[in-house]
């Protein structure tokens, strides 16, 4: 098979996404599975794009965090007259949110709490460090099969979302989860990340995106003007804690939802006690 840097050893294809494809692959120095993430051909001659992709490669390396798939590597290869970009990351055996959301239709609210606990730690993180995710979505957000939650793309997706690639299914597959704000093409910091986590707590609770449409131009047009349906209307065994935490989150206004994934962490955490404690309340029988 073929073998990037003398030293990823390709292993089979694991998917595909609007800028890249991920191999899973064998690090022959240190024996170890690795994903790579290989930069699609038509961005190979965008030099800006290439630009992007490597400073960005260099912001997801710089965070180390349990909650955030870690970058190992970057490089390129010349492959007949093409060069090949790649970045190196850990390796996650699990499933993404994704699929996870799709075989159990929705998800419990532990689950729900457990997952958007894990990704805002995350996001608290990268933040704390000047790093805006601008691409939270199911699909980058990766569960392994003991429940920890790892997201995915952290920086690289600014290099897909502000380039040229607006046809491509990335972003057609992310206008579900855009801001307001990044939907009008416009400035996008930190809170633009939680009005996205926002909107995979409200399809983990409910099963569903609040918003759909024929076209990105509709989804997106939804996410400036449209109101969304409360999590309660759809199922009204939602919590009504869990359903404010993600109305705030899904402010139109930046400065009405939570102004740090420190203040949305300690809500989270605050009702998953309480939880805790109406789970024992009711059930100590004895
Ligand atoms: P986009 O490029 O629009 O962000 P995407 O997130 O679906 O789309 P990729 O980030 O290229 O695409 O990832 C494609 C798929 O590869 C993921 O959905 C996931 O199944 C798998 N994958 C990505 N990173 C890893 C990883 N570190 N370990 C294991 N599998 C991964
Ligand atoms: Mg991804
Ligand atoms: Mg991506």
């Amino acid at each position: 098979g073929t073998v990037l840097g003398n030293r990823y050893e390709i292993i089979e294809k694991i998917g595909e996404g609007g800028m890249a494809c991920v191999y899973k692959a064998r690090c022959r120095l240190l024996n170890r599975n690795v994903a790579v993430k290989v930069l699609r051909e038509e961005f190979v001659d965008d030099e800006d794009f290439i630009k992007k992709f490597k400073r960005e490669s260099q912001a997801a390396a710089s965070l180390s965090h349990p909650n955030i798939v870690n970058v190992y590597d970057v490089g390129v290869e010349k492959i007949g007259e093409n060069f090949i970009h790649y970045i190196v990351m850990e390796y996650i055996k699990g499933k993404t949110l994704k699929e996870i959301i799709k075989e159990k239709g929705k998800l419990s609210v532990e689950e729900t709490l457990d997952y958007s606990i894990q990704i805002a730690e995350a996001l608290e993180h990268a933040h704390k460090n000047h790093i805006v995710h601008r691409d939270i979505k199911p699909h980058n957000i990766m569960v392994t099969d003991d429940g920890r939650v790892k997201v995915t793309d952290f920086g690289i997706a600014r290099a897909a979302t502000t380039s040229t690639v607006t046809t491509s299914t990335n972003v057609i597959g992310s206008v579900h989860y855009f801001s307001p704000e990044q939907a009008r093409g416009g400035y996008t910091d930190e809170k633009s990340d939680i009005y996205s986590l926002g909107i995979v707590m409200y399809e983990m609770i409910t099963g569903k995106v609040p918003y759909e449409g024929d076209s990105p131009i509709s989804i997106a047009l939804k996410h400036i003007e449209g109101e969304i349906e409360p999590p309660r209307k759809i199922d009204s065994t939602v919590p009504i804690g869990l359903e404010k935490i993600i109305m705030k989150c899904v402010q139109k206004n930046q400065f009405d939802r939570y102004q740090s994934a420190g203040e949305l962490l300690y809500d989270l955490k605050k009702l998953k006690y309480s939880c805790v404690d109406d789970f024992i309340e009711n059930t100590s029988i004895i």
